[in-house]
């Protein structure tokens, strides 16, 4: 399987060129040249499997050029440490939030070392980093730069630290993340991480980085130090393809409990930011998983339930700070690889779209694409309001606790039933700990914690919810501190050519 651009016509490259590049020359994203099928056979072979076997059956479809025996050795590295066996359960709802008969499966994508679904793809892509970095015989070190609003840092050094041939540097705004968040970082171990909190907010970071990696003068100095840049984000196929196996997983998992029967339809529904985890559901659909509809689930930046009701992508609007805040995007770049493949691979079309949206912040689809995505996805946003009220309802009916990101996706299945009456057991993708978000979680349940530190709130939430805090979270507590560097956004190449050189 090679890959190609979505955006013009590139000479096709392996997997491991398309994950150590990133970003095609042309600014488009990396695509399959085509979508692997799995039979019903292949689904049915997947039920008795571990996860990480799973994950090889799957990633060897479009990972061609890795062996069997290294897609097995990504993967038992990247999820040896999760705290479940079965590393994603499937927790099943008997009756769904408003008590109708169908079982709502819920995904739990939290069990990783950040508690947060973005685990699943940042503890895998440093492991097919550090072996397509052999295979095409690169003896340079790999310099991940990463600017952080909170949690993508976390999970991008906890899957990075100590990979070899690799090195990774967060940047983060001093006094812009949370303190536990910050805690995550600054107590990270690894002797290939770097923090560094900048005086400045994210957007200082951001550009701060973005100035990095176009400045020809550094990059001959990291040269010379035998050090090659490279970035972490959503839009690598080394982060999206991992996240395919755990829609197969979880159709797996939902036969096995004897919920469905092998062949039967699901829809599965997703809160969504950025388009990727909801793209890889697409990709499964396409393998041939039995999936009916794709009901994308957005908060109030509900860009995305405007696109796929109107046909119009309009990122001129205001932007609103909620408390699904891994959400609040209002560019989702993963969309472009699904314009890519339902346009059949019209890359005219594609880079026009895109050059619309990058000078008028909007772009229309026409009528065939439009007709060809609504028999595909659903969309629909939850307020803040109906997020709050469905977190303490289906904790009532089920003593059950979800995170607010979570709750946006079953607030909007409530509202896809009640509309289209379509009843079909569903996927529901549940993508952080409720601890990662205790405050919000609290208020939603309408309980007072005033003057509690965010460790007695762990506590309170504990007892409340008859669940163990993760131990990744309750040991940011003791763990010691091991960077405490700052500086201002002039001094970041300074301080990168400082760690490269170490
Ligand atoms: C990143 C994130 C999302 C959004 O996922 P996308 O792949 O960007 O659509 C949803 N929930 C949580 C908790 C996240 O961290």
């Amino acid at each position: 399987m090679n890959y190609i651009s979505t955006r013009s016509k590139i000479k096709p490259i392996s997997s491991a060129e398309a994950i150590l590049q990133g970003l095609a020359a042309d600014g488009g994203l990396f695509v399959p040249e085509s979508i692997p099928r799995m039979k019903l056979d292949d689904i049915n072979a997947l039920v008795n499997m571990t996860y990480s076997q799973r994950a090889v059956a799957i990633l060897r479809q479009y990972l061609t050029d890795y062996t069997d025996n290294e897609l097995a050795e990504c993967a038992e590295l990247a999820y040896d440490w999760f705290d479940v066996p079965s590393k994603v359960p499937l927790s099943i709802l008997i009756r769904d939030p408003q008590n109708t008969k169908s079982p709502v499966g819920v995904m739990e994508l939290w069990h990783g070392p950040t508690s947060a679904f973005k685990d699943l793809a940042l503890q895998m892509l440093p492991q097919l980093m550090s072996k397509a970095l052999k295979k095409i015989g690169e003896t340079k070190e790999i310099l991940i730069l990463v600017a952080t609003s909170g949690d993508t840092g976390k999970a991008a050094l906890a899957g990075f630290a100590d990979v070899p041939q690799t090195k990774i540097m967060v940047f983060y705004p001093d006094g812009g993340v949370s303190k536990i968040q910050r805690l995550q970082m600054v107590t990270q171990i690894g002797k290939n991480v770097n923090v560094v909190a900048v005086n400045g907010n994210f957007d200082d970071c951001q550009n701060g980085v973005k100035k990095i990696f176009s400045d020809e003068n550094i990059r001959a100095e990291l040269e010379k130090a035998n050090v090659k840049l490279s970035s972490a984000n959503s839009i690598n196929w080394g982060r999206l393809v991992p996240q395919i196996v755990y829609y197969f997983s979880s159709y797996a998992e939902f036969v096995k409990a004897g919920s469905i029967k092998l062949g039967d339809l699901v829809n599965v529904i997703v809160p969504t930011g950025n388009f990727g985890n909801i793209l890889a559901a697409y990709y499964a659909r396409r393998m041939g998983l039995p999936v009916k509809k794709l009901i994308c689930a957005s908060n109030i930046n509900n860009v995305l339930t405007d696109f796929f009701n109107t046909g119009v992508y309009n990122r001129n609007r205001e932007f609103h700070k909620t408390v699904s805040p891994s959400m609040d995007i209002l560019i989702s770049s993963n969309l472009e690889r699904l314009l890519y493949h339902e346009t059949g691979g019209d890359i005219k079309a594609v880079k026009r779209y895109m050059t619309e949206l990058q000078t008028t912040g909007k772009y229309k689809i026409d009528t065939p694409l439009k007709k060809k995505l609504d028999k595909i996805f659903y969309a629909d946003f939850a307020t803040e309001e109906e997020t709050a009220s469905i977190i303490k309802e289906v904790f009532g009916n089920f003593k059950y606790l979800v995170d607010t990101h979570t709750a946006v996706a079953m607030q909007v299945l409530g509202k896809y039933r009640r509309a289209t009456k379509d009843m079909l057991p569903v996927i529901l993708a549940s993508t952080a700990s409720p601890f990662k978000f205790t405050s919000s979680v609290l208020n939603a349940l309408g309980e007072k914690f005033e003057g509690l530190d965010d460790f007695a709130q762990f506590d309170k939430l504990s007892l409340l919810s008859n669940k163990k805090v993760p131990k990744n979270l309750a040991a940011l507590e003791t763990a010691k501190i091991l960077h405490e560097n700052i500086c201002d956004q002039e001094e970041m190449p300074q301080r990168v050519l400082e760690f490269a050189a170490r």
